[in-house]
């Protein structure tokens, strides 16, 4: 197959999300898996500046967006450690930014413009060169319209004739949403400014575009696929996603090969599946004496590394701890940076604590690293998540992850049961309801279970460390989903044609 992906992040050019982590891993499994696949992303200043070598080609873009014609050149590199082209679309009045999206807290005005002009740039590159994709794995809000180009402008062009298209939602909160008069600058036929393709409530919304044209679409684990089809998680996109349910998939993100305790340069010890009771105690003794804990191997170590957000619950989390730190013997690592409400609280709460908590507030890859290695339950009650990746690092560090069974939590973290346990495929614990009741039930069974029934706790950390989260098996389900969309766009072309 020939499968092109089309991005608006991609690691090591640009990145602000999980995108982007995406990005750079599963062109590389798919191309790993025989099929012959490319990269198309922006130019931004920071690709520019990575200190990449990039090779200009012969190419010219003229673009038409509205009335102007706004040309483009294009870059070509690779993924690292790869043979994958990238092909970066440049137009520095649009991409020569300080940032990608906006700035002091405030959107790019001509978003819309942008990425109009990224799609149809992309499409046009693809035809001068002759690629010819069997399919266009679309990204996010951003890639939106070519799924929208593909089905119409570009339909059985010479190039094209053959290509469908997948549109791949990391996250439904950003849509793309702009006002209506913004159908200019996607040269789109007003016609399709309906409730049933471009508009949400009277503006007009790229995310829902892409959602609408495009052969299939996916989402990042399967139960997020199911949850976004309820008005409680839809954001608004549920009935769309309901009409189109028989097209949508979940497929979980791997987690990249730097986090691997066997080989991770950051932990004070290396370990895996055989012999993580000899050395992962080090990472714990280290993790303790780094943010100040007593150094005891007896107590329970509770990690929580992330985003300091709503969506991570740590309305429940506060609630807890402030509960715990008084009368619980254990003890909490915490990383993490956000909501400055959620900082002044833990902040307080270290200061009364300190024999119980260590906190650091900040970004830091080394300690998040630390933390998973270190710790003996990994903490995630999260509102939505979904795909998680902490969840599957905790896993794989032999750190048992306590969930709300949402999202990506969902379809990797089975509960201790009686049930799961006998079964043996018990990797962690989980729960539903979204209060702080549950939550400590919860954890009050890891905990209970660390602490009296170690023979069963072992049980547990070696089903989760003997998984596989790498991205060479989601990619492997990626290749399915695209063998059946490219097979089910043919069989409706034929169709057509007979
Ligand atoms: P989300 O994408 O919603 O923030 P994920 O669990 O999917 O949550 O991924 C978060 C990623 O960012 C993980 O790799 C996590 O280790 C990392 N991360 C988040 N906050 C921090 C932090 N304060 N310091 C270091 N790494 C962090």
């Amino acid at each position: 197959m020939n499968i092109v992906f089309a991005t608006s992040e991609c690691v090591p050019f640009a990145k602000t999300g999980g995108l982007a982590d995406v990005c750079g891993s599963l062109p590389k499994e798919i191309a790993r898996l025989g099929h012959q696949t490319c990269v198309f992303m922006p130019a931004y200043r920071q690709t520019k500046l990575a200190g990449i070598d990039f090779k200009p080609l012969d190419i010219r873009l003229e673009i038409a967006i509205n009335t102007e014609t706004v040309s483009g050149n294009v870059l070509q590199t690779r993924l690292p450690q790869s043979n994958v082209p990238v092909f970066l679309i440049d137009q520095p009045k649009y991409f020569d930014r300080a940032s990608l999206y906006g700035e002091n807290g405030k959107d790019f005005d001509d978003n819309c413009q942008r990425f109009a002009f990224f799609c149809r740039a992309t499409l046009e590159t693809m035809r001068f060169l002759g690629l010819k994709p069997d399919l266009i794995h679309c990204n996010d809000w951003q890639t939106g319209l070519i799924p929208a180009y593909v089905a119409t402008e570009y339909a059985g062009q010479p190039g094209f004739e053959d290509t469908s298209t997948l549109m791949t939602i990391h996250n439904l909160a950003y849509q793309g949403v702009f006002w209506h008069w913004d159908m200019l600058l996607t040269g789109m036929d007003w016609k399709h400014f309906n409730w049933k393709e471009m508009e949400f409530y009277g503006q007009l919304n790229l995310l829902k575009t892409g959602i609408a044209f495009a052969d299939a679409i996916s989402t990042v684990s399967p139960t997020y696929a199911e949850e976004i089809q309820t008005a409680e998680l839809g954001c608004g996109m549920e009935n769309i996603l309901r009409h189109r349910r028989a097209n949508l998939t979940g497929i979980i993100n791997g987690i990249d090969e730097s986090w691997n305790p066997k080989t991770d340069p950051h932990i004070a010890a290396n370990y895996d599946a055989s012999d993580w009771q000899l050395h992962k105690p080090k990472c714990k003794r280290v993790l303790q004496k780094e943010l100040g804990l007593p150094e005891r191997l007896d107590v329970p170590l509770i990690g929580l590394v992330g985003r300091l957000a709503q969506q991570k619950g740590w309305s429940l989390i506060l609630e807890l701890m402030s509960r715990w730190l008084e009368s619980m013997d254990v003890q909490w690592a915490i990383l993490g940076t956000g909501q400055p409400e959620y900082h002044d609280t833990l902040e307080e709460l270290a200061k009364r604590f300190p024999e119980r908590l260590g906190l650091i507030l900040g970004f830091d890859n080394q300690l998040a690293h630390q933390i998973e290695a270190g710790s003996d339950i990994f903490l995630m009650p999260s509102e939505y998540e979904p795909c998680g990746l902490n969840q599957m690092y905790s896993l794989k560090y032999g750190t048992v992850p306590v969930v709300r069974a949402t999202g990506g939590l969902a379809d990797t973290v089975v509960d201790a049961d009686t049930s799961a346990i006998s079964a043996g495929n018990a990797n962690g614990f989980s729960f539903s309801p979204y209060n702080v009741e549950a939550l400590e039930v919860t954890l009050n069974r890891a905990v209970g279970m660390y602490n009296d029934y170690q023979d069963l706790w072992k049980q547990l950390v070696n089903t989760g460390m003997r998984q596989d989260f790498s991205w060479a098996a989601s990619a492997k389900r990626y290749e399915q989903l695209y063998e059946k969309t490219i097979a089910q766009h043919r069989a409706a072309n034929k169709h057509l044609v007979n």
